[in-house]
């Protein structure tokens, strides 16, 4: 983690700061107080496995905060940060990000202390499936109890590895494929599961620039068209999002900042597919030819730009660099950016903090659809794509022969006919739920934070909204 300074507080004390901050605006009785709080259960594992010509160690974790929806739901990492405090942060974040975006689930996290550039892909299979095979006996990866996704370090391959790993120990679950989300589509995913947090950040940000006095808040007018982006991390989540951005909204990313040190290009912006190519490529950022290369990756945080968008590691916006950063408006694509002290200091700056349990929840809203269309187990859109077709050719079929009659009075365009005949399919319908519930959840803590003169920052409204639907549900088991 990268906090500079010895006074600041762990991660999980980060989150647990910041949730006392909005609990202590809500009404609620202390002991139900505490045991939304509270992480349930973390579970650590130490497994070996044999690995050239020796037996390797690995220490694991999954941590479960809160159970009252199940299955709980969340990430798995392989990171060489992972640690007990780590996971029991980012699995509170995952309840309340559940809760915000209202998808039916408790917050769970799971972590592999590993570096998994240093193993070639056959060990790294062996790894993964020896820490599912133990998280699966102990009903840790569980379609019905807990369904672990990607997060740092892992992606696509590790949660096929993992979802077939579940499904050779339970050979008659007919449901074994919901045991785990962000599967590639051949084992069981869904279309836009891999851009979906990329995605989601966009879509976030569409929604905050469509409400002017939310914008004037940040000091900013106008929409995203040419909006001076500085992007942190260009991993799934970050590239894809400076992606869209930049080719979908006009956005200008003039910053892009990796672990080798970060590109700067203030005049023209840099080409994210370029860069991504070249980081692909040489491993870094270094030697890239069409910007100024900085050693000090962490110094490009503090430039002037429009948007600021944390998409790497936690704490890397601390008590040690807040005062320098210059950005209005911060979307927290990572989870856990910045923390609570430095939070403190950029409120009072005037910057306005898209909160990451809102920013980054494209990623769990999207296994959300995966995982019912697992359970369901049929594609979305399979049954009514051709019968919506067929209705929409029956009304231009109409229309061109009224216009005939008429003498061809009018014609309707070749692209409006293309666009208005084609029928959704599975990937048009997760991108629209998608945009529906990031406009949705936005709404949601958009209201408390207007609504209200105790609440001035979205961070706490989503608190406030997160922990009332948290609170509401335990109620209702008769807590
Ligand atoms: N790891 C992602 C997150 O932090 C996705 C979790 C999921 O899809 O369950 O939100």
């Amino acid at each position: 983690m990268a906090t500079s300074s010895p006074i600041e507080p762990s991660f999980r004390e980060s989150v647990d700061l910041m949730f006392n901050r909005a609990v202590a605006l809500m009404d609620l009785p202390p002991g139900l107080v505490e045991k939304i709080r509270v992480c349930n259960a973390t579970y650590t594992v130490r497994f070996g496995v044999r690995l050239r010509g020796d037996i390797k160690t690995f220490v694991g974790y999954r941590s479960v905060h809160s159970e009252h929806m199940e299955p709980v739901k969340g990430g798995i990492r392989f990171s060489m940060g992972v640690n007990q405090d780590e996971v029991e942060a980012l699995a509170a974040l995952m309840t309340y990000k559940c809760a915000l975006v209202e998808t039916p689930f408790g917050g769970s996290k799971g972590g592999l202390c590993i570096d998994p550039r240093e193993y070639e892909e056959h060990e790294l299979e062996r790894i993964t499936r020896r820490f599912a095979y133990e998280l699966a006996k102990r009903d840790l990866i569980h379609p019905s109890q807990n369904v672990p996704a990607p997060d740092m370090g892992t992606g696509e391959r590790e949660m096929a590895w993992m979802a077939d790993q579940y499904a050779r120990m339970n050979t008659t679950d007919i449901n074994a494929k919901a045991c785990v989300t962000g599967k590639p589509l051949n084992a069981g995913g869904i279309h836009g599961r891999v851009e979906a947090t990329g995605r989601g950040v966009q879509y976030a940000l569409r929604e905050f620039f469509r409400n002017p006095e939310d914008v004037a808040a940040a000091g900013l007018s106008g929409s995203l068209d040419g909006k001076r982006v500085i992007v942190q991390g260009l991993g799934n989540v970050g590239y894809h999002a400076a992606k869209f951005l930049s080719d979908e909204d006009g956005a200008k990313v003039i910053g892009i900042i990796e672990r080798d040190g970060a590109l700067f290009n203030a005049e023209d912006g840099l080409d994210v597919d370029d860069v991504f190519q070249w980081l692909r490529a040489n491993g870094g950022v270094k030697g890239y030819p069409k910007a100024t290369y900085v050693e000090n990756g962490a110094a490009v945080l503090e430039e002037a730009c429009d948007i600021l968008v944390p998409a790497a590691l936690e704490g890397v916006i601390n008590l040690g660099n807040a005062e320098r950063i210059q950005a209005p408006l911060i979307i927290e694509a990572a989870n856990g950016p910045v923390t609570a002290g430095a939070d403190e200091i950029l409120r009072k700056k005037g910057c306005v903090i898209i909160p990451d349990m809102y920013a980054n929840a494209g990623g769990v809203t999207v296994s959300y659809f995966e995982w019912v269309k697992n359970l369901s187990h049929i594609r979305f859109g399979r049954m009514q794509r051709r019968q919506e077709e067929a209705r929409h050719q029956l009304v231009v079929d109409e229309l061109e022969a009224l216009s005939d009659s008429m003498g061809n009075a009018w014609s309707l365009s070749p692209s409006f006919k293309a666009k208005y005949l084609r029928g959704a399919g599975e990937l048009e319908l997760v991108r629209s739920g998608l945009d529906d519930t990031m406009r949705t959840a936005y709404q949601s803590m958009r209201e408390v934070w207007h609504s209200r003169d105790d609440v001035t920052d979205l961070r706490t409204a989503a608190y406030l909204v997160s922990i009332d639907r948290v609170a509401q549900s335990y109620r209702a088991k008769g807590l």
